[in-house]
């Protein structure tokens, strides 16, 4: 690859933390041809002054500016659906990227869109029908998910598959025996014994494989592996799988429910522009007598605004800290919630590499699973694919978060993965003409036993007049559904505090 066309890419991705920069050829050549060369695109969420609030500055208030009735803050999936949905009061959103998305947020090269977070939504969560109205039409996947185990490709893992796994027959019959083990739990009679309960307890009697996959998949879905995962998320989960194989009800677009933000900021965007704020990082959140105050940063200038009510759209472990008031207890229950670091690594092949199924599992590697960014619009009519860009989800452990922090650790993350992805088959040793990693620190919550019963319930109080959207305050997921379904909740909390009626229930509504 030519140094201009690195500083193309440089340019292409300029406002994020980025460079265009070569990979670390000595992690590359270790398994590929050590003449071949590589260039990695590092992008990712900019964190320069949360971190200055996660260190204790404190910020010299301005006074307020202007007045609104609600200020919104995040603009994320959560923070869009809940302006989406007030859009006849005056709103403000405000967003610390330069772009709106958060953790469901879709890329492009060359015209073609990858995921940099979230991938999929199911038919049966109120995500589908609000991508319905507004007015996306969600195409299915059909493609039970697949496994790469021991070099090689065993289609439809949790249905056909059982019968392949390439391991010695008593392996294959307790893959089997566990399948119908969960299957005949009740999920919904049982939901708060398996909510406490660690997944973990129930692979004890199977063979390290089993846990081996399950441990690759948990920190991809929920963030966990099993020994910190609520058993309940592991039951359901298999519970769907087994459904995928019979008829797969998940549903997405190319680059994943990034395509939900997209629409949304299209939809608000040229209505709202004087309501919606891209590169605004709110400091403080102060609640006065009759409004709160909201402070942020835009453009090096510290800016306040009041309102009649605030939604905190944003994750927890920043929203304790910028939220002035709230109790030891709701405070310690947002810190409570952990949360891994997740670069997404993007791999653009300019020819066909891997198109036998949408989401494919690999455990063992540095990354757990991989996308195909263009699966769902393939069999379209007169369909061409220009690239074929693989999507790696590289969950992390918390304790090795701080590789992120630098580029050169996030390029030597990218070089890993792309390693690992060229030695799964002998097809995939071919060259990606670009490799993107999107970095995050803290996207995905840990559905950790206990959280969703116990912990959920207390972050999600209201607070006069500041009030919690963002994925994690519903659970037992990260999920887009839930980052909607917490944007109306918290919709529906504000209306009532500003007609002055009793608060509605403490759960999301959907409608
Ligand atoms: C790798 C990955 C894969 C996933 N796959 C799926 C999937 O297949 N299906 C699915 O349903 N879900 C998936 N998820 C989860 C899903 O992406 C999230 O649950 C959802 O996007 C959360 O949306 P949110 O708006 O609640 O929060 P966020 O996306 O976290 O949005 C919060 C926003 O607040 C902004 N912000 C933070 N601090 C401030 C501040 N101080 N001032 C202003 N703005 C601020 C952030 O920049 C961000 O844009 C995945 C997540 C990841 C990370």
């Amino acid at each position: 690859m030519s140094a201009n066309r690195r500083d193309f890419i440089k340019f292409v991705v300029a406002g994020a933390v980025t460079a265009g920069c070569p990979i670390d050829f000595s992690l590359v050549a270790q398994t590929g041809d050590p003449q071949k060369t590589h260039a990695a695109d590092v992008d990712g969420e900019d964190n320069r002054t949360c971190h200055q609030v996660r260190d204790g500055k404190v910020f010299t208030r301005p006074p307020a500016s202007s007045r609104h009735d609600v200020v919104i803050i995040g603009g994320g999936v959560s923070g869009l659906s809940a302006a989406y949905r007030l859009q006849h009061r005056d709103f403000l959103l405000l967003e610390k990227e330069p772009h709106w998305g958060g953790n469901a947020y879709a890329m492009e090269y060359e015209g073609s869109r990858y995921a940099t977070g979230s991938a999929f939504l199911t038919k049966d969560e109120y995500a589908y029908r609000f991508a319905k109205e507004i007015g996306l039409e969600p195409l299915p996947v059909n493609s039970p998910d697949a496994s790469i185990l021991r070099g090689e490709l065993i289609l439809d893992t949790w249905g056909e598959g059982l019968d392949k796994l390439p391991y010695p027959p008593p392996v294959r019959e307790s893959f089997k025996k566990f399948k119908k083990e969960m299957l005949a739990i009740d999920v919904e009679k049982r939901g708060k014994e398996f909510d406490d309960k660690p997944f973990s307890d129930f692979l004890k009697e199977y063979p390290a494989e089993l846990k081996q996959w399950w441990d690759n998949f948990g920190p991809s879905n929920w963030g966990a592996a099993s020994d910190e995962t609520a058993a309940i998320m592991g039951i359901s989960s298999l519970q769907e799988m087994a459904q995928e194989s019979g008829g797969d009800d998940r549903y997405t677009w190319p680059g994943g429910l990034g395509a939900i933000t997209r629409k949304l900021a299209e939809i608000l965007q040229p209505k709202y522009t004087e309501h919606m704020q891209t590169g605004a990082t709110t400091v403080a959140v102060v609640s006065e007598k009759d409004e709160v105050q909201v402070t942020y940063m835009l453009g090096g200038e510290l800016k306040t605004v009041a309102a009649k009510a605030v939604i905190m759209a944003t994750p927890k472990f920043i929203t304790r800290r910028i939220v002035d008031g709230l109790s030891d207890k709701q405070s310690d229950a947002m810190h409570q919630i952990r949360y891994i670091p997740y670069p997404v690594v993007n791999l653009i092949f300019d020819k066909p590499v891997f198109n036998h199924g949408y989401d494919t599992w690999c455990p063992g590697n540095t990354f757990t699973d991989f996308i195909v960014a263009d699966w769902v619009i393939q069999k379209h009519a007169g369909y061409q694919q220009k690239f074929n860009i693989i999507t790696c989800y590289t969950p992390m452990k918390e304790d090795d978060r701080s590789q992120l922090l630098s580029e050169n650790g996030a390029r030597k993350v990218a070089a890993n993965v792309l390693s690992d992805f060229q030695k799964l088959m002998p097809a995939f040793n071919v060259d990606p003409v670009e490799v993107h990693i999107y970095r995050r620190g803290h996207p995905l919550y840990m559905s950790t036993p206990g959280l969703y019963r116990q912990i959920q319930p207390l972050v999600r109080q209201p607070m006069d007049r500041v009030f919690f959207a963002n994925t994690d305050s519903e659970g037992p997921e990260s999920t887009t559904n839930e980052g909607i379904l917490a944007a109306q909740r918290a919709v529906k909390q504000v209306e009532a505090r500003l007609a002055g009626k009793p608060m509605p229930k403490d759960h999301a509504v959907a409608g």
